[in-house]
């Protein structure tokens, strides 16, 4: 049997996981992530506590098939990191520091990406080699997966899908600076907003007024029961974001698209309002798709980027 690790670095913890090359989780770990200099203690805490879990668990260099690694920022193809705000990094080639440290192969992916590896390997997107995941936290991220592989795109900025713009006409501007874009719509943070412009245009009777701060999980709620109010906001996430999905569509045609993130907890009630949408106006050679919840939550970073050292094997 041989073995691969995933590492998936946020900007306060690094979650480790030790995998059989089948998948199988062997164990689970976190270190904290030491961010002071510019993160330059990083790999090294790295690299010792990955050796420490190969003693104790009597694993040789041959039996290590390598370590995959997640990273929140753009990385390139050859493992240059370009900058990452919240570790302090800024164009460090992490993959050849921590392939001298371990005498293993190491692979570097964007998080959001390697995420999206995670759930086609083993969480929502099994059986699908081409799919798209989307993850509606705080901002929308996503992660392309083309014949089994990471799309990453010539700056890394590939299936930036929450930076899409599907609303020309809007006024307010994205955290990016733009305006329009999918993150102002679908994200909890989007749907909030566009909750609290409909609640102070307008005197419409709705439970939602009744909640002194406001959250997506309370509007996803309140639409379960019912509130009109709530379920057209519900609607209009979901339309924009079919909206999107269908540009993705015509671009790279993927057989699945993959909802994680935290307001993907919502359930079937946001599947059903993409999917209501996303036949609105597409070729008919791109209808059809398979629209799944994501199912790993916060380990599909480690699954992600241990699936990534198996590449080519
Ligand atoms: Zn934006």
């Amino acid at each position: 049997m041989r073995y691969c690790f995933g590492i998936d670095i946020g900007g306060t913890s690094i979650k480790c996981g030790l995998f059989t090359q089948d998948g199988a989780v062997v164990r689970k770990w976190e270190i904290p992530t030491n961010r002071e200099a510019g993160g330059v203690k990083i790999p090294g805490e790295l690299a010792a506590s990955i050796s420490e879990v190969m003693g104790e668990e009597k694993l040789t260099q041959d039996q290590v098939i390598g370590v995959g690694m997640g990273v929140p920022g753009p990385v390139l193809a050859d493992g240059m990191v370009l900058l990452c705000p919240n570790l302090g990094w800024d164009h460090i080639n992490v993959r050849v520091m921590m392939e001298q440290m371990l005498g293993v192969p190491v692979r570097v992916g964007n998080d959001a990406n390697v995420a999206a590896l995670g759930e086609q390997w083993k969480g929502g997107g099994r059986g699908y080699s081409d799919m798209l995941m989307v993850t509606l936290g705080t901002g929308v991220g996503g992660g392309l997966i083309l014949g089994g592989k990471i799309v990453c795109g010539s700056n890394g900025a590939a299936a930036e899908i929450g930076h899409i713009v599907v609303n020309p006409e809007e006024t307010d501007r994205c955290g990016c600076g733009c305006r329009g874009h999918l993150e102002q719509y679908a994200s909890a943070t989007g749907i909030v907003r566009m909750a609290k412009k409909r609640l102070a245009s307008e005197s419409v009777a709705t439970s939602l007024h009744s909640f002194n701060n406001l959250t997506a999980k309370d509007i996803f709620d309140e639409a379960k029961k019912g509130d009109e109010v709530a379920c057209s906001l519900v609607d209009t996430l979901g339309s924009y974001l079919a909206l999107a999905l269908s540009h993705v569509a015509a671009v790279a045609d993927p057989v699945a698209f993959v909802i994680g993130g935290g307001v993907s907890k919502a359930g079937s009630i946001l599947i059903d309002a993409i999917e209501k949408h996303y036949n609105d106006n597409i070729l008919p050679a791109l209808r059809g798709k398979v629209f799944r919840l994501a199912e790993l939550g916060n380990d599909a970073g480690i699954y992600g980027a241990a699936r990534m050292t198996l590449e080519d094997r």
